[in-house]
């Protein structure tokens, strides 16, 4: 079904992302997995590029753009490309706009041109080895000292851990346990602040070129102009910035998801058994047509999300709906997928295989299929 959210503006976007991917990020996939890493350089490159930073105020170097169908083009583009991709969307869609929503000037002027230009990588760290979808239990402590914050703590999971520059960290500014979810605040960590360490670049099933990574923090002093946004309102800042997140993720999941069926069509044209290709086969067919047809719903509902941003009505559970159902049905599209390729479609060298283990964290990561059906309940009352 023709999909009508996107104008001539953002398809002009889409190309340059699909070159760029094609041109700085293809002839690299094999070193940038077997490095566990992509190479920092390449962010520099998409900046240069305009595809990073177009939701950053033009007068800090960006683009000044609010429409976030810029945002869903790139990510589009990121996710057909495959799991190799830099980690673009987690700059655009989801650290920056903690910068972009919560930085006061100063802080702008002296984060925001770097993150425009992708001299500046992000990342956010709220998962801890004991606290992942329960954020209450984040044990990270920030305790004030004069014009500082002594940061100690452990992160694990982080994407870009070993990439990134600021580090948006969600951490306990107040000890009192009745402080509930009053007890949290965002500090942004440098590279080089003194006590914060990188630790083991984690090995994972998939994304293989991204670093996801475990981060140390050990009496590291943190300058109180660090704070993003107000001490204490930690967990209201990460409410308001998940659900771009959350739509950015499932915009993803159906981009990659839609890239594999076209794939797996063509496959079953050419791939023949008993004399006839094997797309024909009336099981194959139905299966092929019903995910044709599912395909063509969340593109649907994506895009309908997409015009609820422009209007500024998304709703958290909006995007938790969207977040859940895209990512689950990515992962049926592209399980389906493997089956219909047989034996091949457990070898690496087909990107079914690959797209496969790659995809599987989207059910996971921004929050678990399960929690975001318990914010869908509890809003309904329930
Ligand atoms: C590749 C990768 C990249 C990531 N990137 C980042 C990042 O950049 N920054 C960051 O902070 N984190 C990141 N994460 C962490 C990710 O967000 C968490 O793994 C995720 O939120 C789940 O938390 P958990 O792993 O602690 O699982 P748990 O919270 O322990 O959950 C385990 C299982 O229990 C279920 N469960 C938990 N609570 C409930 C409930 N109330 N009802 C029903 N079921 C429930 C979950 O749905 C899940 O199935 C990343 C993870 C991965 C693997």
């Amino acid at each position: 079904m023709k999909r009508t959210v996107f104008e001539s503006e953002h398809e002009q976007l889409r190309a340059t992302a699909r070159e760029f991917l094609a041109r700085e990020c293809a002839p690299h996939v094999e070193k940038w997995e077997a490095n566990g890493q992509v190479d920092r350089e390449v962010y520099k490159k998409a900046g240069d590029a305009g595809l990073l930073g177009f939701n950053m105020p033009e007068e800090y170097g960006g683009g000044g753009s609010t429409d976030f169908r810029f945002n869903a083009v790139v990510a589009e583009e990121l996710s057909r490309f495959g799991g190799a991709a830099p980690g673009l969307t987690l700059q655009n869609d989801v650290v920056a706009p903690y910068f972009l929503h919560l930085a006061n000037d100063e802080q702008k002027k002296r984060w925001m041109p770097g993150i425009a230009s992708g001299e500046t990588i992000l990342a956010v760290a709220m998962t801890e080895p004991g606290a992942g979808s329960d954020l209450a239990g984040i044990k990270t402590t920030a305790k004030r000292d004069g014009d500082h914050y002594i940061v100690n703590g452990n992160k694990t999971f982080i994407s870009a851990g070993i990439n990134s520059d600021l580090v948006v960290v969600v951490c306990r500014t107040n000890p009192d346990p009745s402080a509930g979810h009053k007890a949290f605040s965002l500090l942004v960590v440098e590279r080089d602040m003194e006590g914060f360490e990188r630790g083991r670049k984690l090995d994972k099933m998939g994304l293989k070129a991204a670093d996801t990574a475990e981060l140390h923090f050990t009496d590291v002093r943190v300058p109180a102009e660090n704070l993003l946004g107000e001490e204490g309102k930690g967990f209201y800042h990460l409410m308001q910035n998940l659900p771009s997140e959350r739509l950015s993720i499932g915009v993803s999941a159906i981009a990659g998801a839609r890239a594999v069926f076209e794939e797996t069509l063509q496959y079953v044209k050419d791939r023949k058994a008993f004399g006839q290709p094997i797309g024909s086969f009336q099981h194959n067919r139905f299966v092929l047509a019903e995910m044709s047809t599912e395909l063509d719903i969340a593109e649907q509902y994506i895009d309908r999300c997409l015009r609820a941003v422009l209007d500024g009505e998304l709703t958290a559970v909006d995007a938790s709906k969207n977040k859940w159902w895209c990512t689950e049905l990515a992962k049926k599209v592209i399980d389906q997928c493997v089956q219909l390729h047989g034996g091949y479609g457990y070898m690496n060298e087909y990107r079914v295989a690959r797209a496969y283990t790659d995809s599987r964290i989207q059910t996971i990561f921004g929050g678990t299929t399960e929690i975001m059906k318990d914010l869908i309940g509890r809003d309904m009352g329930l």
